[in-house]
């Protein structure tokens, strides 16, 4: 369902070529309509890159994206936008502070449908919608649709967001290091109902993770990037038998491999 070919993406700020640095390095990847892939890898590994890549944000040296057999390549980030749902690892990105919840809600169910005279005051179905949508978060919030969104934790918001994105169900769901920003509680908490929503919704979704147990736990396929190259791809049986020491393991083999930040082992 969405096909990686062969991308390669170098960054070259100053001009000078010994600056070039290639954040990814011929990466292909191929993912099957509901997987859930975890995305592991050290500081600067080309993460993100792939994700900017995949929703138009950075346009490739060269290689091909294709979502359902179309080829994307030459869709700008605003026509991919309806086909994705992205959550960032900073609570503020994704929603708007100086508008409530309730606002914020309908803004997400109006993203990618033709535009509409845009008009406030919100349907009664809406309403029960976006209230029974809260209910599932378990955070309260459906008591607090005409709060400001600012006045919500950044767990809140999270959540909120991760909802939102899902609320006109993606093809695929591009998470971020979603749950970095959080405290311990609050992120187990917001990846679970990640895992819910996810797993319910047979949502593919890739998911960049600093927490290592996390990368195991959930997900049917874990890779890791190492230099702009996928150097682990893990999945089926093997993933679901996954421990910390079998990756620690698999990183003590190959020497390659830059540990150059703190993925979270416990
Ligand atoms: P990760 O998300 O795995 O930490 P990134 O994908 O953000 O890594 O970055 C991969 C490499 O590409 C890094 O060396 C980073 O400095 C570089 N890079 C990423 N985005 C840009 C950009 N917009 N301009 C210049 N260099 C970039
Ligand atoms: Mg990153």
């Amino acid at each position: 369902m969405l096909k990686i070919e062969n991308i390669v993406k170098t960054f070259n700020l100053t001009g000078n070529a010994e600056d070039i640095k290639v954040a990814l390095n011929d990466v292909s990847l191929e993912v099957n309509e509901g997987d859930f892939i975890t995305i592991i890898g050290g500081n600067g590994s080309g993460k993100s890159t792939l994700m900017n890549i995949i929703s138009g944000v950075f346009s490739p040296d060269s290689g091909h994206i294709y979502i359902d057999g179309d080829c994307v390549d030459k869709l700008p980030e605003h026509k991919r936008a309806k086909y994705l749902g992205r959550v960032f690892q900073d609570p503020q990105m994704g929603t708007s502070p100086n508008m409530s919840v309730i606002e914020n809600c309908e803004i997400a169910i109006r993203r990618g449908k033709k535009r509409s005279p845009f008009k406030w005051g919100f349907t009664k179905e809406h309403k029960e919608f976006f209230e029974e949508e809260m209910k599932k978060l378990d955070l309260g919030l459906e008591k607090r649709l005409n709060q400001k969104v600012g006045l919500l934790s950044g767990g809140q918001r999270q959540a909120l967001t991760l909802l939102m994105a899902n609320f006109e169900k993606p093809k695929i769901l591009l998470l971020d290091e979603h749950t970095a920003a959080l405290d311990p509680k609050t992120a187990d908490k917001v990846m679970k109902i990640t895992n819910d929503i996810v797993t319910k919704e047979n949502i593919t979704t890739l998911m960049i993770t600093h927490n290592m147990k996390d990368a195991i736990k959930y997900g049917n396929r874990l890779i890791m990037l190492n230099n702009g190259r996928i150097i682990l791809d893990i999945k089926g049986e093997e993933k679901a038998n996954l421990t910390v020491e079998d990756l620690l393991k698999k990183f003590s083999e190959n020497p390659d491999i830059v540990m150059n930040d703190k993925m979270i082992l416990s």
